[in-house]
């Protein structure tokens, strides 16, 4: 056991419930919790995190009524057959000896229900900016309806199997809606003033007790700071933990935040731990109860340093399960760990608009009871599918034959200290992998983890493609740890990793002794024609990611991810006076494709910073102290700049392709090598991974494969 996780790997207890240790997995929603399969793939899903060390586990929410599904396909614990499928995952989770919480789930306003669905029912009628829609304001008896559904939801969890419920009752979902001012407006006995907005809460929490018994774990999840203007004051919060553990809950869930909070509580631009202090206000109040912490932590090393400097019980981690299962165990041994790095993209964006999810640096998320077959889950976005079309070729060329018998290759071990051939078992075959980005890493780490023996070569001196550049951006130094991971995870399997080796058209003997070959040689920046484009103030955003030498006023031409990126960077304060940094986008909305979720947060901090954007711009031309242009208004400026950087875009670094249709050997082109319309990393390390799987079915077609994705 690796030291400095004593307080961590402590056990644990809520109420009669003994757990291994002080890491609680947060409820996430899935998207696949109704699929029609028998329960499979979400039991597949927690007994992976099983596997790899999780103690007490929070499924995603499971309505207590059709009104309190948060939008169409939720699991509702009226209908029996998604009774029928959490049965069967509550007995193999318990049987594979995990513990399960189920957690018990009303959207109220929040709720965006099908056309044919119920009404969204709220204390009152406050629209909801969530679902833009106005809920019903519900009637008392329907209040009193809805405590009695928690009850017999509550009762459900404890018949079907679960070891414990936790009531959801923070993030802005019903509960929370009747104990804010700002969401219940009603004078009765369930809204008025903080004791009777407190009351229906405590109501549930009382009922569920009743039904469950005096020894069935209870958790409830409540929000410490709201981070409304008008919303519940500290005290209110304070008295109403109290009450809640008066009504019988054996621990509370410190949640921070609406989902309609103009804070930012989950994204990669706030610092982790942040929220800390807000559940130790908490444990203030309610003494000797058991609270966890909860809102970006994403590091056990985090959560031991939580719990030897407050007096909190337990730590949630929600997200970093989705990036790595085996997260507790990985920890426990000292072994990197594939670190969340607070994207949010493959899943709280996709959570967002009923997507299923899925995770950036882990594509194997939802593909837990099928790992080699590359089936992607019923209704995961095509961008992010483990299928690759069937020849991902850009010229359109078809796959040549993998060879019958492998090709004979042995890479001598170059690599000082211990490293494991795999590829040596049966049936391995040799692979190179050309490009070591996050696309290119994950394919050989795949490859190598299925037992062959693979081979990176990559251009540059150091791995990490694009996730380098990233992760000097501000809030995204943890995309280094996902380089680091996979290198490190290479050399644990024996993957022989050449840097600064381009691999080019004179190497065709090179791959000839490959029995494949992925290409993830990843992007170019592209270089629109300018007018004074060449200046020696002009730099390509791969350039000015990497370089200290930025200027006081820098223009970034260019409105994506990168731009935006590239302007958070040279933001980012520092020694000498704040820089003016403008960006000059063509279009009218920076960033479109950011996901929902980061977006308004990254745009709000550059704000703050005072970036300038200048929307619909035409006929720029750059001289060595300023860019002109005409902005959407018809206006000629000139904005002052001593750098210029161009984000404009990126080409496919395509040219081995040609190079592997020569030789003949099998191959897949990846991430942006294959194609740059709409790439983002969660394409291109799904793409990686896919690439995998499909190696693996053509080495299965001459009957000597091996299985991809075992668990590490
Ligand atoms: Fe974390 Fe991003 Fe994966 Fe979500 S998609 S779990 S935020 S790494």
């Amino acid at each position: 056991m690796t030291t400095g996780l004593e307080r961590v790997l402590r056990p644990g207890r809520i109420g009669r419930l003994a757990l291994p240790h002080r890491i609680v997995m947060g409820a996430m929603h899935l998207g696949w919790e109704n699929r029609d399969d028998d329960g499979r793939a979400l039991a597949a899903f927690y007994l992976a995190r099983v596997a790899g060390g999780a103690g007490l586990m929070v499924t995603g929410g499971a309505a207590v009524s059709a009104a309190g599904a948060d939008v169409p396909g939720f699991g509702v614990l009226d209908d029996a057959a998604f009774r029928d499928r959490l049965r069967r995952v509550a007995g193999e989770v318990g049987a594979a000896g995990g513990l399960l919480a189920l957690q018990l789930f009303h959207a109220g306003r929040y709720a965006r229900p099908a056309a044919d669905g119920p009404r969204p029912v709220a204390p009152s009628a406050v629209p909801s900016p969530i679902s833009r829609l106005t809920p019903d304001a519900l009637p008392a008896a329907g209040v009193a309806r809805i405590v009695e559904d928690f009850a017999r939801g509550a009762h459900h969890a404890r018949e079907l199997g679960f070891s414990a419920v936790e009531i959801m009752g923070s993030e802005g979902y019903l509960i929370d809606q009747f104990l804010s001012p700002l969401t219940n407006r009603r004078d009765d006995e369930w809204g008025g003033d903080p004791q009777r907005r407190m009351r229906f809460g405590v109501a549930v929490v009382r009922a569920v007790r009743a039904a469950v018994g005096a020894d069935f774990p209870v958790v409830m999840r409540m929000t410490g700071d709201d981070l409304l203007p008008g919303g519940t004051d500290r005290d209110t919060v304070a008295q109403y933990a109290r009450a809640l553990v008066a009504a019988g809950a054996d621990a509370l869930n410190v949640g921070v935040g609406w989902h309609e909070s103009p804070v930012p509580t989950v994204q990669a631009v706030v610092p982790p731990g942040h929220w800390v202090p807000v559940a130790s206000v908490v444990k203030a109040a309610v003494g000797g109860l058991p609270v966890l912490a909860s809102n970006r932590i994403n590091r056990l090393t985090q959560a031991e340093a939580i719990l030897a400097g407050t007096t909190l019980d337990l730590v949630s981690m929600a997200r970093p399960f989705l990036a790595d299962p085996a997260l507790v165990e990985r920890s426990r041994a000292g072994r990197p760990v594939n670190i969340c790095v607070a994207c949010n993209q493959a899943c709280i964006d996709r959570s967002l608009v009923g997507a299923v999810v899925s995770c950036m640096v882990n594509p194997l998320v939802g593909r837990e009871a099928d790992p080699g077959s590359g089936a992607a889950p019923a209704g995961t976005d095509p961008t992010a599918s483990a299928e690759l079309p069937a020849s991902t070729d850009p010229t359109g060329s078809a796959d040549p034959p993998m060879p019958a018998e492998p090709v004979i290759h042995v890479e001598p071990v170059t690599r000082a200290g211990p490293v494991v051939r795999v590829g040596a078992v049966a049936g391995s075959r040799a692979v190179a992998v050309v490009g070591a980005g996050p696309a290119g890493l994950r394919a050989a780490h795949d490859l190598a983890l299925a037992g062959h023996r693979v081979t990176v070569y990559e251009a540059d001196r150091e791995p990490g493609g694009q996730f380098r550049l990233a992760c000097r951006v501000p809030g995204k130094a943890d995309y280094a740890e996902t380089i680091r991971f996979l290198t490190a995870e290479l050399t644990r399997l024996g993957v022989v990793l050449h840097t600064g080796r381009p691999v080019a058209g004179a190497d065709e003997d090179l791959l000839r002794r490959y029995d494949g070959v992925i290409v993830a040689t990843g992007v170019v920046p592209r270089r629109p024609d300018l007018p004074g484009g060449a200046l020696p103030h002009v730099r390509d955003y791969g350039t000015a990611f990497t370089d200290d030498a930025l200027g006081r006023r820098v223009a970034v031409i260019g409105g994506g991810g990168i731009a935006v990126d590239l302007a958070h960077l040279a933001s980012e304060p520092g020694a000498g006076p704040p820089r003016q940094v403008t960006i000059l986008l063509r279009g009218d909305r920076l960033a479109p494709r950011m996901g929902r979720s980061t977006r308004w947060a990254v745009l709000a901090e550059l704000r703050r910073r005072q970036v300038t954007v200048v929307t619909g711009v035409r006929g720029l031309r750059v001289d060595p102290d300023a860019v002109h242009l005409v902005d959407g208004t018809g206006a000629a400026r000139s904005v002052p700049a001593d750098t210029v950087v161009v984000a404009a875009g990126q080409l496919p670094a395509d040219a081995l392709v040609r190079t592997v249709r020569r030789v003949g050997v099998w191959h897949r082109v990846v991430g942006g090598a294959r194609d740059t319309v709409g790439l983002d990393a969660v394409r291109a390390i799904a793409e990686g991974h896919a690439a995998a799987l499909a190696f693996q079915r053509a080495a299965r077609g001459t009957g000597r494969a091996l299985r991809v994705g075992e668990p590490a």
